[in-house]
């Protein structure tokens, strides 16, 4: 016998011992796992282009973003068929209004323990409308620390994103792992490369069973380093079906593709739903095999443009008193009452009108 056959045959004991002890170390994981966790239920909700996802963990429930402002009502519906009453976290992970525009209504609407926001603040009136809804509600929302857990029923959080204070929205999103048993779920926003790369460097464990693909599928997330640290087994996609930003980019799905990853998408499949007991994990509906990049309105150089413009205020058509100093809201009673010579029309944002020394009407709240 020859060496290289020794170190076999050697080899080849090793490995027996390590298949029987592997064996034994998972037999016993899956006993204690089923009997101690709790079932974890994952609702990706189908908020067209924007996100929203509902978690429970046995009695316990958290939503990690709203969607957009026209979606806030479908939400609060969805949660309460899912006989959500509270919700233990709320996470908005940055302030893009597709991601906080529905919150003012949850918030409103369902008692709230903690809401954890990006430590990026905005200046408009979405931006506004839920720092009101929480004063409404005496809730005070801080940014997490990076490395912090919380518990979550049998399930844990660990935050693992903003590493940085970042100049835009998008890179500052909040990112989470949710471990539930042997399930590991990661989210984070919008991040694109930069903050990907910050949760790179951080040394948190980034490996999770489910991805929630970044902003939407875009191709100025999921870079190769990240996907690669993250090894996911599926991808969920939240998109609107024909978004004009032409989510999932092709780079993305084929990043998949290539990587065997199972996609889930609820621009073709509408509220995906996973369910976890803590060893099998389930879901209501098989993986897309469309592969379908999505198509940007025009051209992707226009998307993109179109993808800055929202990150900016929002300008719309207000009607300023040049005598008075105050601007309305067009239909606004005082606006029939304006002396003509007063009446200005401007399509700015109410930011840079205040910045021109108008004051807002106290009637109609512009
Ligand atoms: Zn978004
Ligand atoms: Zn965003």
């Amino acid at each position: 016998m020859g060496i290289k056959n020794i170190h076999k045959t050697v080899a080849g004991t090793i490995l027996t011992i390590l298949v029987i002890v592997g064996a034994f170390c998972l037999n016993t994981t899956t006993t204690s796992s089923a009997s101690d966790t709790d079932q974890m239920e994952v609702h990706f909700i189908d908020v067209g282009q924007g996100d929203s996802t509902l978690i429970t963990c046995g009695e316990h429930a958290m939503l990690i973003d709203a969607g957009d402002t026209s979606k806030g009502t479908a939400i609060q519906n969805y949660l309460q068929k899912q006989n959500v009453k509270k919700l233990d976290y709320l996470i908005l992970t940055h302030p893009d209004a597709d991601h906080i525009g529905g919150a003012p209504v949850v918030i409103t609407k369902f008692e709230i323990d903690k809401v954890f926001v990006s430590n990026y603040e905005k200046d408009n009136k979405t931006y506004q409308k839920l720092i009101q809804a929480l004063d409404n509600k005496r809730i005070k929302a801080t940014t997490p620390k990076v490395g912090s857990k919380y518990s979550f029923g049998t399930a844990e959080i660990t935050i693992i994103a903003p590493n940085a204070e970042y100049d835009n929205p998008n890179d500052a999103s909040v990112g989470v792992i949710i471990q539930n048993g042997d399930h590991r779920f990661l989210f984070a926003g919008d991040a694109g490369e930069d903050a990907e790369q910050g949760m790179l460097e951080n040394g948190i464990d980034l490996s999770a069973d489910v991805y929630h693909a970044g902003h939407h599928g875009s191709r100025t997330s999921t870079s190769e380093a990240f996907f690669c640290a993250v090894e996911p087994s599926y991808a969920v996609i939240s998109c609107g079906e024909g978004n004009s930003y032409g989510h999932p980019h092709a780079q993305t799905l084929n990043l998949f593709r290539t990587n065997g990853v199972k996609v889930y998408r609820t621009d073709e499949q509408g509220s995906i739903i996973a369910v976890s007991d803590g060893t099998q994990l389930s879901w209501n509906c098989s993986p897309s095999t469309t592969w379908a990049a999505g198509e940007p309105s025009n051209s992707s150089a226009s998307a993109s443009i179109q993808e800055e413009q929202k990150d900016l205020p929002e300008a719309r058509t207000y009607v300023c008193n040049t005598n008075t100093k105050k601007f309305h809201e067009p239909g606004c009673v005082s606006v029939k009452q304006m002396n003509e010579k007063n009446k200005q029309t401007v399509t700015l944002s109410r930011e840079e009108i205040i910045a021109q020394g108008f004051v807002p009407c106290k009637n109609c709240n512009p």
